[in-house]
């Protein structure tokens, strides 16, 4: 395994040395082949784990022995290792009953879940794919290993973990893997909330997210059901070319694939079927839509038992897509105090996003969305004043000036309004001169 890091080539070299055979296997070999760099390396050996700890001694911590799975500590990094391993009989679509080890690697590569992910690479390079896996990989196809029936009801996490792989590599799902997928797809709802939303948000951040998305909403509706009205809802409104699910396909094919950006524009519209209006010429609205896909998003995104930092900053960027995007000094520093800098930008983005993703002849607005971007780099870079950080006085100025208590934090606050309004220069002298006003 020419391309392994040093400190996995050690591990594999003191198993052999012990008389093991040891493989770099999975993700690695598939990531190496395809020369990206892996997220993790895992070992698998023939020896036992108590072998495995023998071999390592101090450097070795059984974290999780009952599935044959040592974490050896090699040059300050930690590697995997775990024993050749058959997996007994699944009942809860989540875990086998039980593990057996073998000495056999194929039969440890046949538990893997495709078969992309089933192979093994030696320290001499040495490929072992009793599956196919290296032409699948040629070919950009994902296929299970295996019945794809029966490896989704083992372990129904594996289909998330299909459509994850399918977005972020941007290969294609083998036609028997696909129906699988979705005839299995209710098997979900047996996986921990966590597992879902780890797989999910790797999916959301793929460079093919949107385009796996359109082919699996059922899949996503059985977390989150609440995407499913959007598919195919006309917005009966020349503002759009696209239903309300297409919409917000192109709006997250359009945005960075960052968690955060796609989370938002996948969910910037998820209230609009429930406030659909015609009115009297036919023309579809949407009233009240911001506060509604806020609601649903905040819903959505405890469900899936996400952080409360992604949570508030996705609720808030959906709660404010829809609004006008300042286009002015005053507007942009108003901004710049609620949101932030960092948020504002992302709103930028998701607005970006929105408009693209409507009719081509209404992209000109992109214009507005620049203006308010020049206005808010020209702010930042004569370091502008939208927060108290920023105020030209402190509160040890004020209560040098006779206030106390509550009243210092209420004039800070006042005279901070005044100068992100416009009203005030941001001067030490004038703001204080101004304080006696108060
Ligand atoms: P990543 O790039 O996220 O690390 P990975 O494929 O390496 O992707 P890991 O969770 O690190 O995923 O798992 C390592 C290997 O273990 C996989 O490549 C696969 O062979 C096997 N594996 C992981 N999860 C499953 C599963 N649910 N069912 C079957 N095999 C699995
Ligand atoms: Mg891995």
């Amino acid at each position: 395994m020419a391309k392994a890091p040093k400190y996995v080539w050690a591990v594999l070299e003191a198993l052999e040395a012990a008389g093991y055979e040891a493989w770099c296997v999975g993700g690695c070999v598939r990531d190496t082949l395809l020369g990206r760099e892996p997220e993790d390396w895992d070992v698998t050996t023939s020896a036992l784990p108590e072998e495995i700890m023998a071999v390592f001694g101090p450097h070795a911590f059984p974290t999780g022995l009952k599935h044959g799975t040592v974490t050896v500590r090699s040059q300050h990094q930690s590697v995997e290792v775990t024993t050749y391993r058959v997996d007994g009989t699944y009942h809860d679509h989540r875990r086998p009953d039980s593990v057996a080890f073998t000495r056999s690697l194929e039969e440890d590569l046949a538990r893997r879940d495709l078969t992309v992910n089933a192979m093994a690479m030696d320290l001499r390079g040495t490929l072992r794919d009793p599956f196919g896996g290296q032409a699948d990989l040629k070919a950009g196809i994902l296929r299970c290993v295996g019945d794809p029936d029966r490896r989704f009801q083992e372990d129904a996490l594996r289909i998330l973990r299909v459509l994850r792989f399918a977005a972020v590599l941007g290969f294609s799902i083998e036609p028997g893997t696909a129906t699988a997928i979705h005839q299995n797809r209710e098997l979900l709802r047996d996986i921990a909330a966590e597992r879902v939303q780890v797989e999910f948000f790797k999916l959301l951040q793929g460079k093919d997210a949107a385009a796996v998305l359109r082919e699996y909403p059922d899949v996503v509706g059985v977390f989150w059901p609440e995407v499913l009205p959007m598919v195919g809802f006309d917005q009966k409104n020349f503002h759009h070319c696209y239903d309300v699910w297409e919409h917000t396909l192109h709006a997250v094919d359009w945005i960075p694939g960052d968690p955060v950006l796609r989370c938002a524009a996948l969910l910037h519209d998820i209230g609009k079927p429930n406030c659909f209006t015609a009115d009297e010429k036919g023309l579809g609205h949407f009233y009240g839509h911001p506060a509604i896909s806020r609601d649903l998003a905040d819903g959505m995104l405890r469900r899936l038992k996400c952080s409360n930092e992604l949570r508030e900053t996705v609720t808030r960027l959906v709660e404010w897509h829809d609004r006008d995007i300042p286009r002015t000094d005053r507007g942009v520093r108003k901004a710049l105090n609620v949101l932030g800098e960092e948020d504002l930008r992302r709103l930028i983005l998701v607005k970006r996003a929105d408009n693209f993703a409507q009719a081509p002849q209404f992209w000109d607005r992109q214009a507005e969305i620049d203006k308010a971007e020049d206005i808010l780099d020209r702010l930042l870079a004569e370091d502008a004043c939208f927060s108290l950080k920023q105020l030209a006085v402190n509160g040890k100025d004020l209560t040098e000036m006779g206030l106390s208590g509550p009243a210092v934090g209420r004039a800070l606050n006042t005279l901070l309004e005044r100068v992100v309004d416009g009203g005030l220069p941001n001067e030490r002298a004038v703001l204080l001169e101004a304080v006696k006003d108060l």
